[in-house]
């Protein structure tokens, strides 16, 4: 156990919301000598969530867009412990790391034991899981986008259909690879329109055989009325006007019952033939969180959290982004699960615990809306910005709504690196595009 100097800051979950915070507090408090702070997380690199879905389509490369958390924590000034969070005991305020195993050919080989790490104050952000709702099948055969491994096995799954389909086929019948995405709020909407570019690109650099648009089949199955069920009505028209467009077959109002290896059934009595299925329908918070010596969660299993982001039940934990549940008063309901949350929430903590910890009143946290955009391809986009005002909203659709949302991640750059790396970041980016396809192709 690390010797007690100054207040201990544990922050649990280094992503969207998580790095950002160890990174500010780590300059503003642990570089001056204020506070000790330490980043936990299961995983030795970070990945922005919001583009798993690129990398599950290929288009991004995982290894090239991550932060590698020991590096940004020596040049923050703070402390990384790689380890998967399993408990808390609150009274001895120290949370407990599960032995940190590394696989080799199927061989586990032990690197740290079990360990536990001392608090003063603790932050949890580890994020959210998939919700399957119990749905039948679900779990066995749909495909995750939780993790940059689900992404990564969904785009070997992928190609590897692409390539057998014709060796599958039967007699004379055409070779198909049919794709159904289970659920159409963003993940889902913006991973069947990379798909359709993927099919392509792979064709054209010989990958596999099949025409993109008449045997790559892809499918989008909603239960809710329309697509996008959660952002304006005109998002939604727009967005299914653009899917159409790429050949994305949308089937909504139809709640799945039942998910089979390679058939999806409806609650309306339809049967989709698959391939490959992915579920994107949900989320709820991680399983460990229902598990922390009595802090309260709620059904979807999120810590309660007050608007000064503490947890309801101890005012030393404090809980942010996918795994918390914060009220927004203005709307009467909670502050979603969204990136742009969790960074705000971040920037929020930045500069309230600084205060928490000198004995200061806590300020409360104002959710603010900024709008959504919703990615279709690497060219255009589609959304709405607030901001017209009287709460009301801007609608954006085509080449400027796509900059705005690459924007979003350029923006979590900044807040990891500052400014001028972000630029060369982005320069750095751009210029490789130049001499690599723009898709992996194994
Ligand atoms: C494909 C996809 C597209 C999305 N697109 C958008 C979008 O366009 N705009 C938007 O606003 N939001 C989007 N989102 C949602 C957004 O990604 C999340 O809201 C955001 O990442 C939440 O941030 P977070 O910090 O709470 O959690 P995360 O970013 O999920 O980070 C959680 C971290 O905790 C770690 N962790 C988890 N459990 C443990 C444990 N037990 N022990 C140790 N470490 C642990 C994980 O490794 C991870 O690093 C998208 C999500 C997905 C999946």
């Amino acid at each position: 156990m690390q010797t007690h100097t100054s207040h201990r800051i544990v922050i649990v979950g280094g992503g969207a919301g998580g790095l950002e915070l160890a990174t500010q507090l780590g300059r503003r408090l642990a570089r001056r000598g204020k506070a000790h702070v330490t980043l936990v997380d299961r995983n030795a690199t970070h990945i922005w969530k919001p583009m798993l879905h690129e990398v599950a389509a290929g288009s991004l490369d995982p290894y090239i867009h991550q932060v590698q958390y020991a590096a940004q924590a020596r040049w923050n000034a703070f402390h990384f412990e790689q380890g998967d969070f399993v408990g808390i005991d609150r009274a001895a305020r120290t949370i407990r790391l599960a032995p940190l195993v590394f696989s080799d050919s199927g061989e586990d080989i032990a690197l740290l034991p079990e360990r536990e790490i001392a608090y003063d104050t603790l932050v949890l952000a580890i994020g959210s899981t998939t919700n399957f709702f119990n749905v039948e099948g679900a779990e066995q055969h749909a495909l995750a986008l939780d993790t940059v491994a689900d992404a990564e096995r969904f785009r070997r799954l992928l190609i590897s259909a692409l390539v057998r389909a014709p060796a599958q086929a039967e007699g004379n019948a055409r070779p198909l690879v049919r794709v159904a995405i289970i659920g159409a709020g963003a993940t889902g909407v913006e991973l069947a329109a990379e798909l359709r570019t993927t099919a392509s690109e792979l064709r054209d650099f010989g990958v596999h055989k099949l025409d993109p648009w008449q045997d790559v089949t892809i499918t989008v199955i909603e239960g809710n009325p329309r697509i996008l069920p959660a952002l304006p009505e005109r998002v939604s028209v727009a967005t299914a006007r653009l899917l159409s467009e790429l050949g994305v077959s949308m089937i909504t109002g139809d709640p799945v019952a039942k998910v089979e290896e390679s058939v999806i059934r409806t609650q309306g009595g339809q049967y989709i033939p698959t391939d490959l299925t992915v579920w994107t329908a949900g989320i709820k918070g991680p399983a460990v969180l229902g598990t922390l010596d009595g802090l309260e969660v709620t059904r979807g299993n999120q810590i309660a959290v007050h608007q000064t982001l503490q947890s309801k039940s101890d005012p030393n934990i404090f809980a942010f982004g996918d795994c918390a549940a914060c009220p927004w008063p203005a709307i009467g309901r909670n502050v979603p699960p969204r990136a742009q949350a969790a960074h705000q929430q971040a920037t929020f903590l930045a500069k309230a615990l600084p205060r928490h910890i000198a004995g200061g009143s806590l300020p409360i946290f104002q959710y603010r809306d900024l709008g959504s955009l919703i990615s279709i391809g690497q060219v255009t986009a589609v959304g709405n910005l607030m901001g017209g005002g009287a709460g009301k909203s801007v609608f954006l659709e085509g080449f400027l709504a796509r900059m705005m949302y690459v924007s979003l991640y350029r923006m979590h750059v900044v807040a990891l690196t500052g400014v001028t790396h972000a630029l060369l970041d982005a320069l750095a980016q751009r210029l490789r595009k130049t001499s690599v396809p723009r898709i992996k192709l194994h």
